[in-house]
């Protein structure tokens, strides 16, 4: 007997804001930017809050707040007046308080929905958008690293009490891609905002993977196993596959699933049990007594939510509506906010044109970025051959060109001043020097003649050539390719700078008199 099956998925995702200090705690966390906190010798981003010193006291940090606040302003969740804080006591070393600071019962954002996108049938077509919802998100510590190390084990306190940003959505996913389309369009969110870098590799975003599985078209929810700690996007999509397969092989031998805690090894490709799931009384959730309930006002919310950007993929759709751009142009535009901001900044200046503005921004600028920072990379590292391949995505932070002086090459190519071929030229030119446009179009003596009168001379002159009398004849009997013979000897005389749409006009214009 075989059925259907369909994956029941949630997650918890766990993202680290991007805060100066940690949340309950004076010490840096010296957080993204070109600084990665696993590089920082163990121990030294550490205080008596950390530590949990005898009378040491937290304070919530306000930044670690209103960015979840902003989170929540973001997905379209309710912000509850108040929220509170709890410990979640267990005994581990990773903590040196043996409870966490976590919220249970009043989390700072509770609901919301999160637009996701599949991949299409190929990369240039938009795939199918679903709404995932959330179940809420909470603020918590993180916790200190252990590492195992021969017959003892390190521990490193540096990560304890960095911000993080628990989401829990409900089991709305349906599939692995449904997961991983999940996390991406958190992840281009919160960079958006500003709220979180999400670089897994930094362990900046974690994710918990709770899988169920049922048949097609049941609404039940079935017994559930959580897969603990998957630290990049493979991890969480072999993962799920993994588990899929394996809940549907017990079932489909007679055996229940039990609801267990299970992890992921990368190496053998399996999920295996780590423990029977721990519940909630467990841990013996309780109030905080050393911090105080938080109250957001009205106003505050109204304040914060003047901050957000727009959402990527209600940008991404205005952009194909009110700019006629291409999906594949967007997808490279939306998740850059800067990248955004200068393409609006470039349309700004040269209305008329979004497409061929876009066109130069993802072909061209992108390219040259992209080369100066490998060049950079390399110049700065001989002791690492692989250094230019790590190049970090490019960003437009190191752009020397301003959005308007892009613009300007934009409209210089627009108004037929010089070629769509030149115009290439002249923004590497434009890039390598800061000069704009219009200064190199003219040192270079390359500004198209768009003069109809010296142009219709110039024609006159190549007609009453005796060359010209075949492809005259061939045009004037209907050849139409025959007038490409007559535009070359025109565009020599004229030494390039005819230019080539005036060419096509006033030739057709004498050659309909002849
Ligand atoms: P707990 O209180 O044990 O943490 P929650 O109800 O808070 O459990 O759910 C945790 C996560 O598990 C959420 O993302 C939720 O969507 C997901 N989840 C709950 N039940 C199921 C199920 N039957 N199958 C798959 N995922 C589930
Ligand atoms: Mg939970």
């Amino acid at each position: 007997m075989s059925f259907e099956y369909e994956a029941v998925i949630g997650l918890e995702i766990h993202v680290q804001l991007k805060t100066r200090s940690k949340v309950f705690a004076p010490s840096s966390y010296l957080y993204g930017g070109d600084v990665d906190p696993k590089s920082v010798e163990p121990n030294t981003l550490i205080d008596p809050v950390v530590l949990a010193l005898p009378g040491a006291l937290p304070v919530l940090n306000k930044a670690a707040l209103e960015q979840s606040v902003r989170f929540g302003l973001l997905v379209g969740a309710t912000i509850p007046p108040v929220s509170n804080w709890d410990r979640k006591n267990y005994f581990y070393p990773d903590s040196p308080k043996n409870y966490q600071l976590s919220q249970k019962d009043f989390p700072i954002t509770i609901g919301g929905e999160v637009e996701i996108e599949l991949p299409g049938p190929s990369r240039n077509i938009m795939g199918e958008h679903k709404v995932i919802r959330l179940n809420h998100a909470h603020l918590e510590e993180d916790v200190g690293k252990l590492s195992h190390a021969g017959a003892g084990s390190l521990v490193d306190y540096n990560r304890a009490g960095a911000p993080l940003l628990e989401i829990v959505t409900e089991p709305d996913l349906r599939s692995s891609e449904e997961a991983v389309a999940l996390l991406n369009a958190i992840r281009m969110l919160l960079v958006a905002a500003g709220i979180a870098d999400c670089d897994m590799e930094k362990g900046q975003m974690r994710c918990d993977a709770n899988v169920s599985i049922r048949q097609h078209g049941e609404t039940v929810l079935n017994t559930r196993t959580e897969m603990k700690n998957l630290n990049s996007i493979s991890g969480v999509k072999n993962a799920i596959e993994y588990e899929f397969k394996r809940q549907i092989r017990e079932v489909e031998a007679g055996k229940t699933i039990r609801q267990e805690t299970r992890g992921w090894n990368a190496e053998t490709g399996r999920t295996y049990s780590l423990r029977s799931k721990e519940d909630a009384h467990d841990y013996r959730y309780f109030p905080d007594p050393d911090l105080m309930p938080v109250q957001v006002s009205e106003a505050d919310q109204a304040r914060l939510a003047a901050t957000l950007p727009e959402r990527p993929y209600l940008r991404q759709r205005r952009y194909m509506e009110e700019f006629a751009l291409p999906y594949t142009i967007t997808s490279v535009l939306v998740p850059d906010r800067l990248l955004c901001e200068y393409f609006e900044a470039a349309v700004a200046a040269h209305p008329a044109n979004p497409q061929g503005v876009a066109n130069l921004i993802v072909n061209d600028l992108l390219r040259e970025l992209t080369a100066a920072k490998k060049s950079g990379a390399e110049e700065n590292s001989f002791a690492e051959e692989n250094a230019a391949e790590e190049v970090a995505a490019v960003s437009l932070a190191d752009c020397p060109l301003k959005a308007e002086e892009l613009a300007g090459l934009v409209k210089l190519t627009d108004e037929g001043v010089i070629s769509k071929q030149q115009a290439k030229d002249v923004f590497v030119e434009m890039f390598q020097t800061g000069k704009s446009a219009a200064a190199i179009v003219d040192a270079k003596g390359l500004r198209q003649s768009s003069d109809s009168g010296e142009i219709e001379k110039i024609i006159r002159e190549v007609l009453a050539l005796p060359s010209s009398e075949k492809p005259i004849a061939e045009f004037k009997s209907g050849n139409e390719k025959a007038i490409n013979s007559l535009k070359g000897p025109v565009m020599k005389a004229s030494k390039g700078k005819a230019n080539p749409q005036v060419v096509d006009q006033v030739l057709r214009r004498l050659l309909g008199e002849l």
